[in-house]
């Protein structure tokens, strides 16, 4: 269960502790002074971990429904990936928005079956475990999901393709339960063209009269418009037409590394002008611009080194925190990504945007690295962690964890 405690930074208390005090203050400031002892004692027992289980945590992007339809099992922990409904509970995960991603070998038909088929499988994942799991499809059940300690699932499609430019299947996957849509995945099709086609020249369009369509319809529906993946022109028709707010499940900060599927400070303003969120995506590709092959191996390195880590320690005690803070600034030191490059590109999405506009979209289990110190699901209350050493208050982590994206989920999804 979750709760609203209210917590304090240990630089805060510091103030207190290392405030000069002449006897005379000392006298007249004891009682005072005592309050906020007392208030602080109770407080510190408050820990990031109790921060971030205060915390709505709401992720933009997870693709670990392509294991489950190559065969995996989710329901049980397991070294695989970065996910499983054990490991998102562990993370304290409130809602997860699951993309239905089509592989490209799937065409015409067999794309859509495989979508349908998809979206029933997570369902029935759903209905075999009503304790855990809920379908959220309403304005309320996010909300309902922490009430109940739940993980609320949110269905989401990756890309429009499989819909073969069809109104009515859109009105079908809403009917199914999908309440997210990225309009593209990497590829453009007939009425919207991604990121990196009008990045490479490819296409120019943007969304065709028939895609405005789609983006009204989907308004309607409560459907979030997704535009992460989204090319800069197809990005700027879905501002220009639809009346809800931006929302960007799994993109970074171009103004920190270049890339396409990175959003300019122009777009964060856009976004943050429509009341939406932007949110920043964990792939050290996307947050980085130094990768070479020999500092992708040494973060694989560091990665296992860090699973070792976490097997030694177990209840995540201050030895852990010690030696994991040695690894990611020894990490740091070799010019490696990692978890405090995820804090940078929100550190600028807050600046430019500002705090009420920011979140997570991890893309865990469809990227094939992670930063040093956030690799898996169970290290989300490291950024928390992390965000509280870096000095964000603790209402601006309770909305960069999911408060924001909440925010817009109560006002755009059925009443
Ligand atoms: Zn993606």
């Amino acid at each position: 269960m979750k709760n609203g405690h209210a917590i304090v930074s240990d630089a805060w208390y510091a103030r207190f502790m290392f405030f000069p005090l002449s006897g005379y203050a000392m006298h007249t400031l004891w009682p005072v002074l005592f309050t906020l002892l007392l208030v602080h004692t109770t407080m510190s027992a408050q820990s990031y971990q109790s921060m971030h289980r205060a915390s709505p945590v709401i992720d933009g992007h997870n693709d670990v429904l392509g294991r489950v339809l190559r065969g995996g099992d989710i329901t049980v922990r397991s070294k695989k990936g970065h996910s499983d409904i054990p490991r998102l509970r562990e993370g304290s995960v409130d809602a997860q928005i699951f993309a239905v991603w089509v592989p490209t070998r799937h065409k015409g038909a067999a794309a859509w079956r495989y979508t349908l088929e998809a979206i029933d499988s997570m369902k029935a994942m759903v209905d075999r475990m009503p304790d855990m799991l809920l379908l959220a499809t309403g304005h309320d059940d996010i909300d309902r999901a922490i009430r109940e300690d739940k993980l609320a699932v949110i269905l989401s499609l990756e890309g429009g393709r499989s819909i073969e430019g069809k109104r009515e299947r859109i009105l079908e996957l809403h009917r199914r339960g999908l309440r997210a849509f990225g309009l593209t995945w990497n590829n453009s099709h007939e009425w919207a063209t991604s990121s990196k086609d009008e990045h490479e020249g490819r296409v120019s369009g943007g969304l065709s009269e028939k895609g405005k369509d789609f983006v009204r319809l989907m308004d309607s529906l409560g459907i979030l418009v997704d535009v992460s993946h989204l090319g800069e022109r197809a990005f700027h028709d879905v501002a220009a037409i639809s009346t809800q707010p931006l929302f960007a499940s799994h993109s970074s900060c171009a103004a920190l590394r270049t890339h396409h599927r990175n959003l300019s400070d122009e777009q964060l303003r856009m976004i943050a002008g429509s009341d939406g969120v932007a949110m920043i995506n964990f792939f050290p590709v996307f947050l980085v611009s130094n990768l070479t092959k020999q500092r992708i191996a040494a973060m694989r390195a560091f990665e296992r080194r860090m699973q070792a880590l976490k097997k030694e320690h177990p209840d995540r005690g201050e030895n852990y925190l010690q030696a994991y803070d040695a690894l990611v600034a020894e990490a740091m030191a070799a010019g490696l990504c990692t978890i405090e490059n995820v804090v940078a590109h929100i550190d600028h999405a807050v600046r430019v945007a500002g705090p009420a506009h920011v979140g997570l979209g991890s893309d865990f289990d469809g990227i094939n690295l992670t930063p040093v110190g956030l690799n898996d699901v169970t290290d989300l209350p490291m950024l928390t962690r992390a965000l509280m050493h870096k000095g964000f208050t603790e209402q601006q982590i309770y909305g960069i964890l999911g408060g924001n994206v909440l925010r817009i989920w109560r006002q755009r999804i059925d009443r």
